[in-house]
């Protein structure tokens, strides 16, 4: 069987800068936008949206309360969303994958505003034949319970999954189920590996 292809999403496919998002926000509540960055990653809030535990307009809710944030949530989407930029070579290797017919995967620590975001913004986000997302699944990476979400379904275990991601920790988890890995670095590298392993060999 040739291996199914899973992309972590943030660092690996998309570039993203938060403190995009939280000037924009900032510049609409009471709060600078390095006390916005402190609150929202510094305290679980972010982490409990993306495992889940809270809706995105409870999340908004949360926002608001705390930041004086006075805009709609259709504008507070707008904003927190758009903190993402592609990474041209990355969205070429898996279009180069799709054209020789491998299955890939989306396999992410996230949000449903980041997601409807992406969804929108970007083509190639539809090109996957699956989408494992944190927020969908009440579990992040590196917990192995994601793990098992991706193999159901994939339908694949061991080597029959090759796993890219920008994180040691969540590569490592990846690494003792047997899995191929990739730890991203730069975009040149992890190509020049997936030739190593010889997918991109012959034509297609
Ligand atoms: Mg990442």
């Amino acid at each position: 069987m040739s291996p199914a292809v899973v992309f972590d999403l943030g660092k690996v496919l998309l570039d993203f800068d938060y403190s995009i998002a939280a000037r924009n926000i900032a510049a609409r509540g009471k709060m600078t936008p390095e006390e916005l960055g402190v609150f929202i990653l510094g305290t679980s809030l972010l982490l409990d949206y993306e495992t889940g535990l809270m809706t995105s307009k409870e999340f908004y809710g949360r926002i608001c309360s705390a930041t004086g944030y006075c805009g709609s949530l259709e504008e507070f989407a707008a904003t927190f969303g758009d903190i993402f930029a592609p990474i041209g070579p990355m969205v070429e290797l898996h279009s180069q994958l799709r054209r020789r017919g491998f299955s890939t995967y989306v396999f992410s620590n996230t949000n449903d505003l980041a997601i409807r975001f992406v969804r929108k913004n970007y083509a190639f986000f539809s090109q996957f034949d699956g989408y494992i997302l944190s927020y969908e699944h009440r579990a992040m990476k590196p917990d192995a319970t994601l793990y098992e979400v991706v193999e159901r379904i994939t339908g694949r275990q061991g080597r029959d999954l090759l796993y890219i991601d920008d994180r040691p920790e969540n590569i490592a988890t990846g690494a003792a189920r047997g899995w191929q890995v990739i730890l991203q670095e730069c975009p040149e590298r992890t190509i020049g590996q997936i030739r190593e392993f010889g997918l991109l060999d012959g034509p297609g």
